[in-house]
This record gives structure tokens, C-alpha cells and sequence, in this order.
């Protein structure tokens, strides 16, 4: 709504402009001039672009102004050669590395059917448009194959910590040990008692986000020690994360600054880049971390990056491994078996198992659907962590 009155007076000014010249459809007759090249215009379209200049030049810088904002939104792919040899720069600048901290973003989960934010068809995209989103296979989403190399190159020690603003918990199904890891918005399969103290934390096989929403944390289940309410570990846009576990920001800042490069994967990083610990802006250029971004779209790190990579995180990444000499582990149902989710989970009791609607993730020697209420799977998306953020928008229109 502040866009839209930031252009009704702007709309008004030029109109004005116009007016006080005495010619109410001059904004017309100049609008039409601009799109002719100049060469093309006859003589009476050039007398009145210089008679308006003003007008004329509100005009252009208004042009200009949209098309920047219609860039950043663009989706850009580098060509086969590019992509390959800027990769191989990275492959240099990972080897080198002394510190390098990973930081990720939605566009390291699409290929594992979740969609990313801000992207054409990203969540919040959809959700601005007023269409719905589907939440179906989003716990069937499993780790990728960026998320299987992040993990490996941790293994190999190339990669020394990540920090990710994803909820969907696949870094730690990918089998990133925690101590390496820090999910600053939350993690979906986590529920947490605050009341105990220290904070009693419950990992569940499905997603514990069903009932919550901006700033109502409580999943309706109870702590098992103290009957405490758990709530879940997500923070919504608008919130500020407190909880120590999974966000782990302590975690994050040292990474951060013991870092000498960072590599940003599938990220805009518009909410990243408030995060101020993270970049190190109050150090010199010079003794600032190496910033590597790799994202199809736009970011506000970009003129800071020393190399910006337009590509898939999974296609990168299989470049790269390729380029490391290092194997790509699969997650299959070898992998599934080992996921850390099933070990770290706490079973329901069994007079919780009505509390979830949600899809049950099943270890892979059991059926794969042992959810009690299913039937649900193409439920649209309310609150919960998968449409953080649209609340707090849908308020803010009501309001207006
Ligand atoms: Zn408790």
C-alpha cells in the first residue's frame, strides 16, 4: 500500500506538471513519443518532449526504476562454458579455504519439491498472487544432492559449518552432525519445552508446525517430563529467534567469524543480509570473508561477491564434486536408514496420536504411510512454517 501511494503521488505530480503547462493529455502524447526511437519521432512529438522536460524526465527515471526491480526478479542461467569454468574458480577458492562456512537458502530444497520463497513460483510468489499452495509431499521432501555434498565436503573437513534459514530440517536428515549446523529460522520436526530447563527438546517424524502461526508457538502436545506445553522452533518473519537449539546463533556468529570464505547457496539473501553478524561489514573490504554466491536471481551481496555464479544448486554442486574429485553420496534407502531422524526421534504417546494430521516419515523396513489421519495430503497451506510471512502480509492489507 506504501508503493501504491508513493505512485498515486507521483502520478499526481506529473499530472500536475502537465496541468500547469496547460495540456491535460500531455502525459499521453509524451508517454507515446518515448517509446518511438528518437529518430522515428516527428517534429511536433520532439517539440513536446522538450516543452515537458520535467514530465520527460520523471518518466525515464520512473522506466528506469522499474526495469532494475524487473531484473532482479529475472531468473538468469549461465551458459555451459561459464557455469564450468566459474566453477572451477570455486574448486580453487574451497581447496584454499582455511574456514569455509556455507550459508543456504530455499533454492538448495526445490529440487526436493519444496519451492523456494521468492522465486516465479515460490511460496511467497504464489501466496502475493492469491493463489493457494499445495502442501502435499512436503514431508516426503528428502535431502538433495547439494544437501548430500554439503555433508560430504563437511566430512572431508573442506566444509567447516553451515548455517541454513531453511526449516525443512534436511540438513540433519542429509546426516550434517548438529555441532556443525545452525538452522536459524527453526527446524520443522523439532518441538521444544521451554519450561524445562535446560530446554527439553522432542524431535518428531512429522511436521509439528500444524497449528502454529506468527507469534503462536504452541503444537497442542505436552512435555512428557514436566506437562509443560511444547511449542515448535520456528520463527516466523516478523519474530526474533531466542531458542538456542536448533537456531544456534552462537554457532553461527564464530563460524561467521572465523570465516574466510563464505559460500551462499540458493539463497536472495534478504533476510540474511540483516543478520549482521554473519557478513563482517564492520572489518575492512580487505579482511572481510570471500563471498562465493551461487543463485539464479538477484541478491543485495552481489556487487560484494567475488564470484556470482547464475546456475542450480544441484547442478553446481555436481560440477563441483566432479571438479573436487570427490563422490556424491545418494540418499538411498541406505542413507534412509541411517537418517538421524530416526534415531533422534521421540515416538508419540499413544494418546498423542490424534494430536497430527500431518505425514509420518517412515524408516524404509516399514510402510511407508503409518499417519492416522491421512487423506490430508493436498491440504492447502494455512500457518506453520511453510507460510511464514503471509500472516503478517494479509493483516497488513486488512488494515489498510
Ligand atoms: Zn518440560
Amino acid at each position: 500500500s506504501l508503493r501504491a501511494e508513493r505512485k498515486a503521488l507521483q502520478k499526481a505530480k506529473i499530472l500536475q506538471l502537465a496541468k500547469a503547462r496547460g495540456l491535460d493529455s500531455a502525459t499521453d502524447q509524451i508517454k507515446s513519443a518515448l517509446k518511438k526511437p528518437e529518430a522515428e519521432r516527428t517534429e511536433a512529438e520532439a517539440a513536446v518532449l522538450l516543452l515537458h522536460r520535467e514530465t520527460v524526465e520523471e518518466l525515464c527515471k520512473r522506466q528506469i526504476r522499474t526495469n532494475v526491480l524487473k531484473r532482479k526478479q529475472e531468473e538468469v542461467f549461465d551458459d555451459a562454458d561459464e557455469l564450468k569454468s566459474k566453477v572451477r574458480e570455486l574448486a580453487v577458492a574451497v581447496k584454499q579455504a582455511n574456514h569455509l562456512v556455507v550459508y543456504t537458502g530455499a533454492g538448495i530444497s526445490t529440487a526436493a519439491s519444496i519451492p523456494d520463497y521468492r522465486g516465479p513460483n515460490g511460496v511467497w510468489t504464489q501466496l502475493q498472487k492469491g493463489q493457494t499452495v499445495c502442501s502435499s509431499d512436503l514431508s516426503k521432501a528428502e535431502p538433495t544432492l547439494t544437501h548430500m555434498c554439503i555433508r560430504m565436503l563437511q566430512k572431508e573437513k573442506l566444509v567447516k559449518y553451515v548455517v541454513s534459514q531453511n526449516c525443512d530440517g534436511l540438513h540433519l536428515r542429509s546426516g550434517l552432525p548438529r555441532q556443525a549446523l545452525s538452522e536459524l529460522h527453526g527446524n520443522m520436526f523439532i518441538e521444544v519445552c521451554t519450561s524445562c530447563s535446560p530446554v527439553r527438546e522432542y524431535v518428531r517424524l512429522f511436521d509439528v508446525t500444524e497449528r502454529t502461526s506468527l507469534h503462536r508457538h504452541g503444537t497442542g502436545r505436552r512435555c512428557g517430563t514436566c506437562g509443560g506445553e511444547l511449542r515448535d522452533t520456528i520463527v516466523h518473519f516478523g519474530e526474533r529467534g531466542t531458542l538456542e537449539q536448533p537456531l544456534n546463533w552462537q554457532g553461527a556468529a564464530e563460524a561467521a567469524r572465523m570465516a574466510d570464505v563464505i559460500l551462499c547457496l540458493g539463497s536472495s539473501l534478504k533476510v540474511l543480509k540483516k543478520y549482521a553478524c554473519l557478513w563482517s561489514m564492520n572489518r575492512p573490504a580487505n579482511k572481510r570473508p570471500k563471498l562465493y554466491i551461487v543463485n539464479l536471481q538477484w541478491t543485495p551481496k552481489d556487487d560484494l561477491a567475488v564470484l556470482k555464479i547464475h546456475g542450480r544448486c544441484d547442478d553446481v554442486m555436481s560440477l563441483l564434486m566432479e571438479e573436487l574429485n570427490i563422490p556424491i553420496p545418494a540418499y538411498n534407502s541406505l542413507a534412509r536408514a541411517t537418517d538421524p531422524i530416526f534415531s533422534l526421534a521421540t515416538p508419540l504417546q499413544p494418546e498423542e496420536e490424534d494430536s497430527s494430521s500431518r505425514e509420518v516419515i517412515a524408516p524404509p523396513h516399514q510402510p511407508e504411510d503409518r499417519s492416522s489421519v491421512s487423506g490430508q495430503q493436498t491440504a492447502a497451506v494455512q500457518g506453520g512454517w511453510f507460510g511464514r510471512g503471509y500472516g503478517k502480509g494479509r493483516k497488513k492489507k486488512k488494515a489498510s
